[in-house]
């Protein structure tokens, strides 16, 4: 094209990157890759090959090893092996390997960013200044955390060898999120890429040779699902962390379900992207090309879902569609293309399928009218999606609550600011959302309402080493990044054999022992602030470690537990409440116990047959742990991150929500506070279902949540049979997390009932905890156990 035919089209030029390193490197290894396990690559056992595509042009690239059963055991047996030198190394030893991996990283970017394009599709616009960059980042910010580990992680250690799963959108950014604070922290890893996408992950385990990572820390199985199904069965790996769909997660939770695994899950989302009237609305439609036609819109935080302010509505879809028919699609390895190629025709299927879908719902659909590139090899339709627009949206259409992952944005409008916040969080998802207001009080305002674990101000899809990421809801849990993201590669240190042993044999009513109870002793449950009579009408026996009878309490059932979490949802204002008159509640709260402390001793002696001086001791106890929670309430405060930006994120620790507590039978009050204290110091609002045989502990103990003043439905107690109680809360979708203290199975069922609204949970996996131990049963791991981060991205300057 001549300069003059340039300067009257405005046209662009073609600006291919060139291939030439990518290929030469795949020629260098013939196109073929065997797995990476204990420092050696090898050819899996079966000998099963699969082939990685170019999806831009639909041509093969390579051959990869397909790791089956008896791979999966190699290398996870190789990493069990390097854990205890790598965990033994110091922090300082730790962090010149992910230095080491940072500087090879960063020498070798540009083969790293078009190895990427070409087997991902995306654009080298984006690998090159996006995906590479903040891959260094993370290996550079976790030699950091790597060299500060024993002084600013003391209380905390290794974990073990980690089974990591990651998907097709980020391939090697996903990698360095889960790698990097796993070496960083003292573990050993395992790890599968997607099946689309391993390229830059066996260039990456070349580099781990090339600095001479030990063997066996960094093992790679290429495959498909059920390579990564191998590993989540494996007892030998002490975690998995995964990215990918929400589906997978459901089914990696339930498989785990019975084991000591630890688990984060980042999931799909759904995301929102709210445009308020005063928005710099110029500035926020470039931020939308951005949420939504970033990497395709494969993203699982892209801003899928636009909720315009009503009185602009019309300007921002009018402007947005003139930016929309200026975007440019076509071959990624071009440098000026603003969308590349769909992952693989199965997906743009799916997101053809889904915009049909729309389309038959009623909603109105504009799309971007270029031509899109034909597939070279096959001379077919490109693996190529026009952006498209669906407008006339209805709130609860299949397109505005399903995630499409893909180039599809869905617009609503609201009117106030409060419709904008329920549209926002009409979704099973949170992970992210985007707020667009030149009012930074009205955005700050609106961020802490929002159900999400990323809240970008005037931003969107900002990401950085520093700042942890990760969902609410069916979005998953745990947090990756940051300070915050190291805590889910360390568990706290173990402090010992357990001092206390509890006796917690629970004897039975004598035969004549009914007789002697001439008053009707029953007590209730305790539901919204007011005791209630179970809705069986039917009462238990409770019976005194002698055989005779205590009394009855109410045999609480579904309809129950129902009530209560109505009564939770309803308490509310105690997650917006300041930390300062929690904490000025538990105090009074302390207080109230301790008035009341030779009652409570009396009564734990006569159910549980301990000593006075053990009763004592568990009174005097559990007063100290109500002062804990009362310093902590206002103590576990937030961080504030400094990305490389003009901007901070705020890291906000926030309260759950709704928590379901069923409570262990030893230790009766001092176990049920350990669990019900950080809960409400935090924020959130309880339905607790005390120990069967113990609890009249309980129930005597809402009189002393009544006269200090814990607003109504803050803590709601149902009585019964805890391990029916127990499924009940778990299949419980407004329930948004559960812990559970009980026998093995009852764990396990939790965990695998719970899957639903995929619930925060914990467990103590059916072990005794010493509930008198500081170490394991109070403290800063309980609160954060009853929160969760979110990160509000705040920029700032003209
Ligand atoms: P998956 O959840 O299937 O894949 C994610 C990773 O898990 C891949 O490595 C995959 O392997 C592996 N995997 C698949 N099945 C199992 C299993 N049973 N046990 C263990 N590991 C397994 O996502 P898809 O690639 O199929 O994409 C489907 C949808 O998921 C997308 O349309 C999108 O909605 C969502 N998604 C969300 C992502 C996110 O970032 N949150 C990322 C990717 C997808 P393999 O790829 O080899 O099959």
């Amino acid at each position: 094209m001549k300069i003059i035919e340039i300067f009257e089209t405005m046209e662009y030029s073609p600006a291919p990157e060139n291939p030439a390193l990518a290929l030469d490197w795949l020629k260098e290894h013939k196109s073929k890759f065997g797995l990476f396990i204990n420092g050696k690559w090898c050819k899996a056992k079966s000998g099963k090959v699969f082939s990685t595509d170019n999806p831009a042009s639909g041509k093969k690239l390579a051959s990869i090893s397909e790791a089956g059963k008896s791979d999966v055991d190699s290398a996870v047996r190789a990493a069990k092996l390097a854990f205890p030198k790598w965990k033994a190394l110091s922090g300082h030893e730790r962090a010149r390997y992910l230095y080491a991996l940072a500087r090879q990283l960063q020498k070798h970017s540009r083969l790293f960013a078009v190895l990427e394009t070409m087997d991902n599709g995306k654009t080298i616009r984006e690998t090159r200044d996006i995906d590479i960059p903040l891959v260094i980042r993370h290996f550079y910010h976790h030699s950091g955390w790597a060299q500060l580990l024993e002084s600013e992680f003391p209380e905390h250690m290794a974990i073990g060898p980690i089974g990591q799963i990651i998907p097709w959108n980020f391939p090697l950014l996903m990698l360095s999120w889960k790698v990097a604070p796993a070496l960083a922290a003292g573990n050993t890893v395992v790890l599968k890429p997607a099946e689309y996408t391993s390229l830059t992950a066996l260039l990456f385990a070349e580099i781990c040779s090339q600095v001479g990572l030990p063997p066996g820390v960094f093992n790679l199985v290429t495959g498909p699902g059920q390579t990564g199904s191998l590993m989540v069965n494996h007892s030998d790996l002490k975690k998995i962390a995964f990215t990918g769909s929400t589906d997978v997660g459901r089914l990696i939770r339930e498989a785990t379900a019975d084991t000591d695994k630890k688990l984060t899950l980042e999931l799909g989302g759904k995301s929102p992207f709210i445009i308020f009237e005063d928005a710099d609305l110029d500035s926020a439609i470039e931020g939308l090309v951005d949420a939504i036609w970033f990497n395709q819109g494969q993203v699982c935080c892209a801003g899928s879902r636009l909720l315009v302010q009503e009185s602009v509505a019309e300007k921002v879809i009018d402007r947005l569609k003139r930016r929309m028919a200026k975007l440019r699609v076509g071959d990624p390895l071009d440098k000026s293309m603003d969308m590349g190629a769909i992952i693989a025709p199965i997906q743009k299927e799916r997101i053809q399928n889904l915009v049909d879908q729309g389309k038959k719902e009623g909603a109105a659909i504009w799309q971007w009218e270029g031509k899109l590139p034909q597939n070279a090899e096959k001379k077919g339709d490109g693996c190529y999606f026009p952006p498209t627009l669906f407008t006339n949206v209805s709130p609860a259409s299949i397109i505005a609550q399903t995630e499409i992952f893909g180039p599809v944005l869905v617009s609503m409008t609201f009117r106030t600011t409060d419709e904008a916040v329920m549209l926002a969080n009409n979704s099973a998802y949170g992970l992210a959302a985007s707020v667009w207001s030149e009012n930074i009080n009205q955005a700050l305002h609106v961020a802490p309402k929002l159900k999400a674990g990323v809240v970008w101000i005037n931003c969107t899809n900002q990401f950085d080493a520093s700042v942890g990421f990760g969902g609410y809801r069916e979005s998953g849990y745990g947090r990756e990044g940051g300070h915050e993201g190291m805590f889910e590669y360390l568990k706290p240190k173990e402090s010992g054999i357990s001092k206390n042993q509890f006796r917690i044999s629970v004897a039975k009513v004598k035969a004549s022992a009914t007789t002697a109870l001439s008053l009707d002793r029953t007590a209730k449950l305790y539901i919204g602030g007011k005791q209630a009579r179970p809705d069986s009408g039917y009462s238990l026996n409770v019976v005194n470690a002698d055989g005779s009878l205590a009394g009855e309490i109410g045999d609480g059932n579904r309809k129950d537990i129902r009530n209560a979490v109505e009564a939770a949802h309803k308490a509310s204002g105690w997650q917006s409440s300041t930390p300062h008159l929690r904490a000025q509640i538990l105090y009074f709260l302390a207080e109230n116990l301790e008035t009341r402390a030779v009652e409570f001793k009396n009564r734990i002696t006569q159910l549980t047959g301990v000593t006075e001086k053990q009763a004592a001791l568990e009174v005097k106890t559990a007063v100290s742990r109500i002062f804990t929670y009362a310093a902590l309430a206002d103590k576990h405060e937030g961080l504030i991150h400094q990305p490389p930006m003009r901007g901070l994120a705020l890291a906000l620790n926030e309260p759950i929500g709704v928590l379901g507590l069923v409570c262990p039978d030893e230790a009766p009050l001092l176990s049920m506070l350990s669990m019900l204290l950080p809960a409400i110091a935090m924020g959130n609002s309880v339905v607790l279902v005390p120990s069967r045989p113990f609890a009249l502990v309980a129930t005597d103990f809402y009189q002393v949540l009544e006269t200090s003043d814990v607003p109504s439905g803050v803590v709601n107690i149902v009585t019964g049979d805890s391990a029916k109680l127990g499924t009940v809360l778990a299949k419980h979708d407004d329930v948004a997390g559960l812990w559970v203290a009980g026998t093995k199975t009852e764990c396990t069922e939790a965990c695998k009932l719970s899957t639903g609204n995929m619930k925060i949970i914990w467990t103590n996996n059916g072990k005794q905890l010493d509930w008198f131990d500081n170490q394991q049963s109070e403290g800063r791991e309980w609160m954060r156990r009853a929160s969760q981060v979110k990160n509000v991205w705040i920029p700032y300057g003209e």
